[in-house]
């Protein structure tokens, strides 16, 4: 974790350009001029950083009668100690330069943070009762139950993304196996949406669910937790649906097939990670590709709904989260039919070069 924050300043933006001149548009890159910042101070932009923090959960939302301030306050010092402490930076409350490059990596939409909840475990008593691992569920734990196991999904909006119909079955269906391996779930394309559990599509700018995309970089997709199943992609992103990504010549790409595997996590439950590795960490880099399971997110999704005998992936390698202790503790938060159906309205993560 601290090797890969280390390593972000410098990879944030592509070498060789001038401070605040990226290669490609990135809608948080102000946020660099606030490198620096720290409690007591008043730098313009602030206010900006703190709807940032606000929205991905570790602010609360300003009353709509007096909007976010440009001062550096107990509230974002606080809120910055919290990101810090989930991405593994240094927890000091102040805007240094590793933690403002962790904050205009390219992620997905969904809170870190929910209803003042941390979904990374990495601070939360959560991790310190269940073991060692930092996988999250969303607050109350909501998941398909059991008599849906096998799920459809469509492939509903596509009209904004110019990724050919076959390409996009190829590249979900992929990217929705990695799980079905690791579980008893199953999963299958159907052409009606009507018929589907889930639904996958590309859109720009608002479009309809308050998480209006932003254009290339900064928020990427999102999913929302059961049983809700809409997976949106935010269409101005360049993505890459084949071959390899990290040969890509432009600057910016984004490969599909690893946000998918990362969005389908929220569609069954799962939220962010601490763990850099994890398919579940809220952010990725540009030409990277990253699809395989890592033992955190097995061991997360096998919680929430028990193992395939046949998998041979990533086996999980703590014993202190066996599969008996981690089925007893994702009871506890397996209400019936979970209340929080619908609720979490996601905004996700995934990052720069
Ligand atoms: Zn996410
Ligand atoms: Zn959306």
């Amino acid at each position: 974790m601290v090797v890969f924050a280390v390593a972000l300043p410098a990879a944030a933006f592509p070498a060789g350009l001038p401070p605040g001149a990226p290669a490609f548009p990135n809608p948080w890159a102000a946020f660099q001029n606030l490198s620096g910042c720290h409690m007591g101070e008043e730098r313009q932009g602030l206010a900006g950083l703190k709807d940032y923090l606000s929205h991905f959960g570790y602010l609360p939302p300003p009353p709509s009668s007096s909007p976010f301030t440009d001062a550096f306050d107990e509230d974002l010092e606080a809120a910055i100690a919290t990101y810090q402490r989930n991405f593994g930076l240094n927890a000091t409350g102040a805007l240094d330069a590793s933690t403002v490059a962790q904050m205009v990596s390219p992620r997905c939409g969904v809170a870190d943070v929910i209803n003042g909840t941390s979904t990374m475990a990495r601070n939360s008593s959560a991790a310190g009762a269940h073991g060692r691992h930092l996988y999250a569920y969303f607050p109350g734990g909501p998941r398909w139950p059991p008599f849906r196991r096998d799920l459809k999904y469509a492939i509903t909006a596509t009209s904004a993304t110019s990724i050919d119909r076959s390409t996009l079955s190829d590249v979900f269906a992929r990217a929705f196996a990695q799980w079905a391996a690791a579980t008893n779930l199953r999963f299958a394309e159907t052409a009606s949406e009507s018929d589907a559990d889930i639904t996958i599509g590309f859109y720009t700018g608002s479009h309809g669910d308050g998480e209006p995309f932003d254009g290339p970089l900064g928020t990427l997709a999102h999913a929302f937790s059961p049983t809700d199943g809409r997976f949106h992609l935010d269409a101005a992103e360049a993505w890459v649906a084949g071959g390899d990504v990290s040969r890509a010549s432009s600057p910016g790409v984004v490969d599909l097939e690893s946000v998918a595997v990362h969005e389908i996590g929220h569609l069954l439950g799962l939220g962010h990670s601490s763990v850099p590795e994890a398919i579940m960490y809220p952010t990725i880099r540009t030409g990277t590709r990253k699809v395989e399971l890592e033992a955190d997110d097995v061991q997360g999704i096998q919680s929430l709904y028990g193992s395939n005998p046949n998998y041979r992936g990533v086996t999980p390698t703590s014993p202190a989260t066996s599969s008996r202790e981690m089925d007893s503790g994702a009871g506890a938060g397996l209400r019936p039919d979970a209340v929080f159906v619908g609720v979490v309205a996601a905004v996700g993560l995934l990052l720069a070069p």
